[in-house]
């Protein structure tokens, strides 16, 4: 073996392995990306069983953590909505959840009565 063949050897195998590791690299990507997929499936698939779960326990009085961190965080985001309602002048329709302003008495959207709790309570 001459020195240029052993040289050009060495380059074929150099290639050989970059070629290898570039398709190393793409499988490990096509991989990554199902993994995050499935990852993403599983954590849909979790809420939705949360959910299932939450609404199927709640209000039972069971003493349950999670149930407590639900309610606590759903109680937060209806203060956030109010809060956000307020500052908008803006109201939500209690049986649609439709946006509607403080001023009207009916929903525009589904025409429910709406209880006004910016004004005065009459019960
Ligand atoms: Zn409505």
């Amino acid at each position: 073996m001459t020195l240029f063949e052993k040289y050009s050897d060495t380059v074929m195998d150099m290639g050989k392995e970059v070629t290898g590791r570039i398709k190393g690299a793409s499988e490990i990507a096509k991989l990554q990306y199902e993994l995050k997929t499935e990852e993403i499936n599983l954590t849909t698939a979790y809420k939705e069983l949360g959910k299932k779960y939450y609404e199927e326990h709640k209000g039972t009085g069971e003493p349950d953590p999670e149930l407590e961190e639900i309610e606590a965080v759903l109680n937060k985001i209806a203060d956030i909505k109010a809060n956000i309602d307020e500052l908008t002048g803006s109201s939500t329709c209690e049986k649609c959840g439709a946006k509607i302003r403080k001023s009207d008495s009916f929903c525009p959207s589904c025409g429910a009565k709406v209880n006004n709790i910016f004004e005065d309570d009459e019960d």
